[in-house]
């Protein structure tokens, strides 16, 4: 598995898509929620919400920002990065339990 370091982009959608292209964060202001599949290449959803209290998008016309850290603590890769201006920030120690994400298993199509 390969880690990344960098967004491979974004996508707004209206609709979450069921295929994930890895490294691409995909946004849905119709459901406030960000997905992605995760950064470290385990291939796992990783779902963010957004709102007050949970993840707060910031997007300048090119890169994005998502805080706080995304901590994949349920996921067996246990990941924990940070992005920032689209810049994949890795993260040493175990993920903050403020940071825990709701993981949704897709079966089937
Ligand atoms: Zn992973």
């Amino acid at each position: 598995m390969t880690r990344r370091n960098r967004l491979a982009g974004v996508r707004f959608r209206a609709e979450i898509p069921q295929e994930l292209d890895p490294g691409v964060l995909y946004v849905s202001m119709e459901h406030s929620t960000a997905i992605h599949s995760c950064m470290c290449g385990c291939g796992h959803e990783v779902v963010t919400p957004l709102g007050p209290g949970s993840w707060r998008l910031c997007y300048d016309g090119e890169t994005i920002t998502l805080t706080p850290s995304i901590g994949n603590g349920a996921l067996p890769c246990r990941s924990h990065y940070i992005i920032r201006e689209s810049q994949i920030i890795w993260q040493r120690g175990n993920p903050d339990p403020n940071s825990q994400l709701i993981i949704e298993e897709r079966h089937g199509a």
